[in-house]
């Protein structure tokens, strides 16, 4: 090769590198506001005629909530929040109740407890299924199925009932940021009818699961269900997970940093029912939904999404929540598993 050859291909190398770091750093200063709130407009745009799905029905006051609400709420670890839609429109937080005292139980009794005790696998199955329960060895599989997150409520520590739900409670205040709502209505509607909860608390118990009394902790259990939230409270509950466990419009640290992860991976494992697998392929996110039309969504280290919109698919997941989740994720580049 001649001088002239290796002067050249030497330039094409380094206009290479250039180009690459031009590429790179195009791809993380277009994450600017301006390009956040658009995106957030375009998603909401897109789907807010979307009116597939229904409203969970098998809880009464559920189906009387106004199907047209619609909102979508973005915050970044560094406090900034972005959000369109009716972001104060406020609906019962249900399943996604279950991330935040499952962090709880990892803050109280560590992340083994969590999996040798409660599980950390998918069951398949949907999330109130008692089949499950005898599939898996009479054992709940993760926090997020009904089984788990009862038997999750039942060892949260606590002198009495009263305590125990103070406790859950204020874990979740702390996660918002402020005194969340509760939603007497959804809890009367929900308590009269909890009949195969309870069933599912004894099952366990007989297996020696229950760190309480299994009535009891379906009680309390049915009451963290209860609890009101917006899209801005779930994308600021969610935005303490994007940021190492500390809360970063409060500054408090809710969440020891090294649970952080595990949290986190039993959100892809089961966070979205038995269709988990098809969001996580779908994001490659973390996330929990929740039947009162809720959904959650966290790009570790970057963001969380909140979006509520109540119509749900077949399998529980709100049909508008997880399009603008998905949406957002992918049209911003942050799909963890593509980075
Ligand atoms: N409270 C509801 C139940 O126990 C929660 C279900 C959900 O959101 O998945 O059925």
């Amino acid at each position: 090769m001649n001088t002239a050859k290796i002067a050249l291909a030497f330039i094409f190398v380094l206009t290479l590198s250039l180009c690459a770091k031009e590429t790179s750093a195009l791809t993380s200063s277009s994450l600017t506001d301006v390009k956040i709130q658009s995106v957030l407009t375009e998603a909401y745009n897109k789907f807010k005629d979307d009116d597939s799905g229904k409203n969970a029905d098998y809880i009464k006051a559920l189906a009387e909530v106004n199907p047209k609400i619609f909102a979508i709420t973005l915050v970044t670890p560094d406090g900034k929040i972005y959000e369109i839609g009716d972001t104060k429109e406020l609906v019962s937080i249900q399943s996604i109740s279950k991330v935040f005292t499952a962090s709880l139980l990892l803050q109280e009794r560590g992340d083994k407890f969590l999996q040798e005790k409660v599980g950390v696998n998918a069951t398949g199955l949907a999330f109130n299924s008692v089949i499950a329960i005898e599939l898996h060895g009479r054992t709940a599989s993760n926090p997020f199925v009904n089984a788990g997150a009862i038997e999750s409520t039942s060892w949260i520590k606590a002198k009495n009932s009263a305590d125990r739900w103070y406790s859950i409670k204020q874990n979740m205040n702390d996660f918002a940021g402020r005194k969340l709502p509760f939603n007497e209505k959804v809890y009367i509607s929900e308590v009269h009818d909890n009949k195969s909860n309870q069933a599912i608390a004894k099952l366990l118990d007989a297996n020696n699961l229950m760190g309480s009394d299994p009535l009891e902790a379906t009680t309390v259990y049915t009451k963290q269900c209860s609890v009101n939230i917006s899209s801005h409270d779930l994308a600021v509950m969610g935005s303490s997970l994007a940021n190492h466990g500390v809360n970063p419009i409060s500054k408090k640290r809710v969440l020891d940093s090294k649970y952080v992860p595990k949290l986190l991976a039993v959100m892809a494992t089961a966070g979205l029912y038995d269709n988990a697998g098809d969001w996580l392929y779908a994001t490659g996110t973390p996330a929990k939904s929740g039947v009162g039309g809720g959904i959650l969504a966290v790009v570790p280290g970057k963001l969380a999404i909140g979006v509520v919109s109540p119509p749900l698919d077949k399998y529980g997941n709100s049909v508008r929540g997880q399009e603008a989740a998905a949406y957002i994720i992918n049209r911003l580049g942050l799909n963890p598993m593509a980075q």
